[in-house]
């Protein structure tokens, strides 16, 4: 029962805050920089693994105010060290569950309930994998979704890229820099990466292309990957690739999960937006790639974790 901003929890009282962001990342790290300069005494839980996708980028060229690039975890460091220079808590631990029936929300974090007037969610999203036979053997041992994470596992060695977006072409060329030749799968001829990342992976002469081949098995021994079956999608022929390295790159799906479907997605998890940043349920605003499947880039996602809370700043006024 809510009485006058303090939540009776059985024996305990949990304290409405005015805000809880969810995730960190730049869409979290600006949110809770606008919110603390508002005054709103912002509460994050940042994950485990705070700081989202960029903690596993190496160069990020395109944020502007950085002429010699920065590295994504020192530019997600910086974001977070400026919005608590201003009075965002931020607490590394995951959100399990949320209960947005009634307000102020509930929010469940390692067994303890915290309350909210507002949410912003900004979760980000996570790498997706192919699936096919062979893999969860392999997670982890020669097979991973993060170049930055395991390339230099692969010293000297063959690996391969499935993909044919930025990823791929950034992922490809990071490996260069450890492997002896890296090979990009791609399932058609057409790339979806900017012109700019095509031409640096397709001039450097580790890197071959392969196009119109999608991965069909992996093959390994008892020491780990050894390579992988290859179809073409056109007439299903196939052919062996030798490689002990391999890298996923085709994309991410949304971090709802936690929601347990309490605010409206769209058909691929992707959380919609009603009015401005406000999501279906009034109070939960979202922002970043939680949302957005169309740009994703670091400074789309700080854009949006702006308007979110600036949203959430005019939409508590408007509830006193
Ligand atoms: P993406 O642009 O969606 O590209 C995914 C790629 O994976 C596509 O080539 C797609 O092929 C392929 N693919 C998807 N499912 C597949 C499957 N089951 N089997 C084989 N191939 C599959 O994703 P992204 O490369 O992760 O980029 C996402 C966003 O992040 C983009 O906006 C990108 O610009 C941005 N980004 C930016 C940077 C940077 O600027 N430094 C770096 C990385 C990413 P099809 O084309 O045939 O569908």
């Amino acid at each position: 029962m809510f009485k006058g901003g303090l939540l009776e929890v059985g024996a305990m009282c949990a304290e409405a805050r005015k805000v809880i962001i969810i995730g960190s990342g730049p869409a979290g790290y600006t949110s809770g920089l606008y919110a603390a300069r508002a005054l709103l005494e912002p509460l994050m839980f940042a994950g485990y693994m705070s700081g989202g996708q960029l903690m596993l980028t190496s160069d990020v060229e395109n944020f502007p105010g950085y002429p010699q690039g920065v590295e994504g975890p020192a530019m997600m460091i910086h974001m977070r060290e400026q919005a608590e220079r201003f009075g965002l808590e931020v607490q590394d631990k995951n959100v399990e569950r949320v209960d947005l029936s009634e307000r102020p929300f509930g929010v469940w974090v390692e067994g303890e309930e915290f309350r909210a007037e507002a949410l912003i969610i900004s979760t980000g999203a996570e790498a997706i994998w192919l699936g096919v036979e062979g893999e969860d053997a392999q997670k982890g041992r020669g097979i991973s979704t993060c170049a930055t994470c395991d390339g230099a596992f692969f010293r000297d060695d063959e690996v391969i890229v499935v993909g044919g977006g930025d990823s791929a072409m950034e992922e490809a060329t990071f490996l260069t820099r450890f492997a002896s030749k890296v090979t990009i799968i791609h399932r058609r001829d057409v790339f979806r990466s900017s012109k700019v990342m095509y031409e640096r992976a397709t001039s450097n002469p580790k890197i071959e292309i392969r196009t119109f081949r999608q991965v069909k098995l992996w093959l390994s021994d008892e020491k780990g990957l050894t390579g992988a079956i290859l179809e073409d999608p056109r007439d299903g022929s196939e052919e062996e690739i030798v490689c002990t390295g391999a890298f996923i790159a085709i994309g991410h799906k949304p971090l709802t999960g936690f929601l347990d479907s309490q605010v409206e997605t769209d058909s691929e998890g992707y959380i919609v937006h009603f009015d401005n940043t406000m999501t279906s349920v009034p109070g939960v605003f979202a922002a970043g790639d939680v949302v957005d499947k169309r740009y994703r880039q670091a400074i789309t996602a700080a854009g949006m974790g702006c308007q979110a809370a600036m949203d959430a700043e005019k939409w508590l006024e408007g509830q006193h």
